[in-house]
């Protein structure tokens, strides 16, 4: 990637006052920064599609229903998401992964259903920390990436990856560039054969990570930015890590 990217997941926080200071700090993201976006709650796409248009800042939503349309109550599908100007959808969180029992399959029909709305999935891969200390990382991060390069066959040269480990997501505790870089590389040896382009292939990684933190991060050879929780909330801060 030429200038990396650096997306922020407000998760389940906002509201319409807090929301338009938020984004109108974002809107003046100085040139030279990493490409930026913002994946919003649903009720609050309209408004970061008003703010954020004609800006250097993208949006996107934080999940969508594998569906395209029908009788699912509470459901949002990726055309509805596109409606509102996203480039951008996650898929696969670890927290849609464990709060809402979202398998690999699932995960793989969500991005899926995402690329046909003509959104870039962002599909968010990692391991817990019993799994990490059980030697499993490897095994558990390739586990979720295959069934995602055999689910979307060459279309995978079109989504990002996250590499998002549990134990690092809201607690504070990073992980290390070396322990994020060792993951990166495995999940880039495993784009290899399936993508055109595997170099292309965005890989960010997520989980807790600050502006004082983010330099060492970025600075790994396969780490192309971030994906950024809690720190995405605050605008100096967001922008600050954009800019490491
Ligand atoms: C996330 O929600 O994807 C995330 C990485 O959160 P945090 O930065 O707060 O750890």
């Amino acid at each position: 990637m030429a200038r990396g990217l650096v997306v922020g997941n407000w998760k389940m926080h906002g509201d319409r006052r807090a929301n338009e200071a938020l984004l109108g700090h974002l809107r003046q993201a100085p040139d030279g920064a990493r490409q930026m976006a913002v994946c919003v709650p649903f009720p609050y796409l309209a408004q970061a599609q008003a703010a954020l248009e004609g800006s250097a800042v993208d949006w996107g939503a934080q999940d969508v229903s594998e569906h395209v349309q029908g009788a699912y109550t509470g459901e949002v599908s990726a055309p509805m998401v596109a409606d509102f100007g996203c480039r951008y959808t996650l898929v696969g969180h670890s927290e849609r992964r464990s709060l809402h029992a979202e398998t690999d399959a699932m995960v793989v029909a969500k991005a899926q259903a995402a690329l046909a709305a003509g959104l870039v999935p962002i599909v968010c891969v990692g391991e817990t920390l019993a799994e990490r200390e059980a030697g499993q990382t490897g095994s558990v991060v390739s586990r979720q990436l295959d069934a995602v390069v055999a689910g979307l066959g060459e279309r995978i040269d079109e989504v990002v990856l996250a590499y998002e480990p549990v134990w690092a997501i809201g607690t504070g505790r990073t992980a290390s560039p070396e322990q994020a870089q060792a993951v990166h590389a495995l999940i880039r040896k495993g784009l290899g054969s399936a993508c055109k382009d595997a170099a292309a292939v965005p890989l960010l990684y997520g989980g807790s990570v600050k502006a004082d933190n983010a330099k060492a991060l970025f600075a790994m050879p396969d780490i192309d930015g971030g994906l950024v929780g809690g720190a995405s909330l605050k605008a100096a801060e967001f922008l600050a890590i954009a800019a490491a």
